[in-house]
């Protein structure tokens, strides 16, 4: 596939999201609609910070909160190279969705600064982070809005963010952030959360597609936050993980890949070596051409579009990263009668786990790691059953019957608590 080919602007995508899924929500004023295709504030902080020979270089950062009509505003930070206002648009509405979507009481934002984290030091990254999160402080707080990790930040990233936080503040706020590191009022399973959910999802899914998730081959397209945790998680389900990548590209054995020995490889040499793995080296291209069961895109968006499509050859696609897949790309898996089990239902298990941290945050007092799975278990398989119902009452796919869910919640807490004055 060539660069850009087939892909789409993501605000615009969100937003046309939003009229689709109001067709099917009669009853609701159209203004309500109107209301939520706009984002309540966009923070754009431009700001310097110094490089370990000693020069300085600027940064441009983000935060858009969406809409905390259900409460406080989440959702992650994230460092990349083509972070900017439009992409942020976007996923900060899909964070409101999702959060919907599992009814946990948060509203959506989104944030990053714009980056190449792996051309910077840990001390250029820890610079970088303080002071973005200095120039963002007024806008974010435990009431108001919680970052959380997302493309390559991690929980020290997290920490960073608290401590300079709580600098300003002259307390520690350990609510301010989630993802932090269990040390400073982490929760446990956070890490590995947003993974796991996509197996809990996809294991659902699998049963309602009445095919067996043992034996299953399984690819998974990214090795980060979501990736790793996922590929853990199907291997110890008794999947065969066929496929692994990272950004430069993957790994295939159709036997079935040692997922530990990869990841181990991967932390060590920052990439995937075929040889020490027993694999073929193959593209990220052809990796989401592989023949197998499940298809994880848990990467970036943008990467199942109409162009690659057509020569999918998986029965099923669950979507670990935000908008992974083209609208275009969505109708020719449909024709194709591969399912989707959507993004803002399959990769929530990260910010359930979130909310479990902030409430233990708020609380003081902690969970075990068993009372946190459990949790987590029975809010996301409630939240797969009522997309369900929905797709099979509107006979829609399993994305528009999530975004009926997620935007009629938002929609009918907007109308609740009306326009002021
Ligand atoms: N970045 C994750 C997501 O896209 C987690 C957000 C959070 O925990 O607030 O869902």
């Amino acid at each position: 596939m060539e660069a850009g080919e087939g892909k789409v602007n993501l605000a615009r995508m969100a937003v046309s999201q939003v009229e689709k899924a109001s067709g099917h929500l009669p009853g609701i004023d159209a203004g309500i609609f109107e209301k939520i295709k706009y984002t309540r504030r966009e923070i754009i902080v431009h700001f310097p910070a110094k490089k370990d020979n000693g020069s300085v270089s600027m940064f441009t950062g983000y935060r858009v909160q969406h809409n905390d009509t259900r409460g406080p505003f989440k959702g992650g930070m994230r460092y990349h190279p083509d972070v900017d206002l439009d992409e942020m648009r976007a996923l900060a509405m899909w964070m409101t969705w999702k959060a919907a979507v599992v009814n946990i009481p948060f509203g959506g934002a989104k944030g990053g600064v714009e980056c190449d984290p792996r051309q910077m030091s840990q001390h250029e990254i820890e610079s970088m982070t303080r002071r973005f999160t200095w120039e963002i402080s007024p806008f974010i707080g435990p009431e108001m809005d919680i970052p959380a990790p997302d493309v390559a930040t991690n929980p020290q990233v997290m920490a960073w963010m608290m401590d300079t936080f709580s600098i300003r503040k002259g307390y520690s706020v350990p609510g301010v952030v989630t993802g932090k590191p269990l040390e400073l009022g982490g929760s446990r399973g956070r890490f590995e959360a947003t993974g796991r959910g996509v197996f809990v999802v996809a294991a659902k899914a699998a049963k309602h597609g009445r095919f067996s998730l043992a034996g299953s081959r399984v690819v998974i397209q990214g090795a980060g936050n979501v990736g790793s945790a996922a590929a853990r998680e199907f291997a110890r389900a008794g999947c065969r993980v066929v496929g692994i990548s990272d950004i430069n590209g993957g790994l295939y054995n159709p036997k079935g890949l040692d997922v530990e020995k990869a990841l181990d490889c991967k932390k060590r040499s920052r990439c995937f070596v075929k040889e020490e793995v027993d694999a073929e080296e193959i593209t990220n291209a052809e990796l989401l051409e592989l023949e197998c069961d499940i298809l994880v895109p848990a990467a970036m968006e943008n990467q199942i579009t109409a162009a690659n499509a057509p020569k999918l050859r998986c029965r099923m696609v669950v979507e670990g990263a935000n908008g992974p897949t083209t609208p275009e790309a969505d109708s020719i898996l449909s024709d194709r009668g591969i399912s989707l089990v959507p993004d803002i239902l399959a990769n929530a298990g990260g910010v359930v786990v979130s909310y479990f941290e902030w409430v233990q945050n708020l609380q003081e007092l902690f969970w075990t790691e068993g009372e946190i799975t459990e949790r987590l278990i029975r809010i996301l398989s409630k939240a797969f059953y009522e997309v369900k119902a929905i797709a099979e009452k509107e006979r829609v796919d399993m994305r528009t019957a999530a975004l009926v869910l997620g935007i009629g919640r938002v929609a009918e807490a907007v109308r609740l608590r009306g326009i002021f004055p």
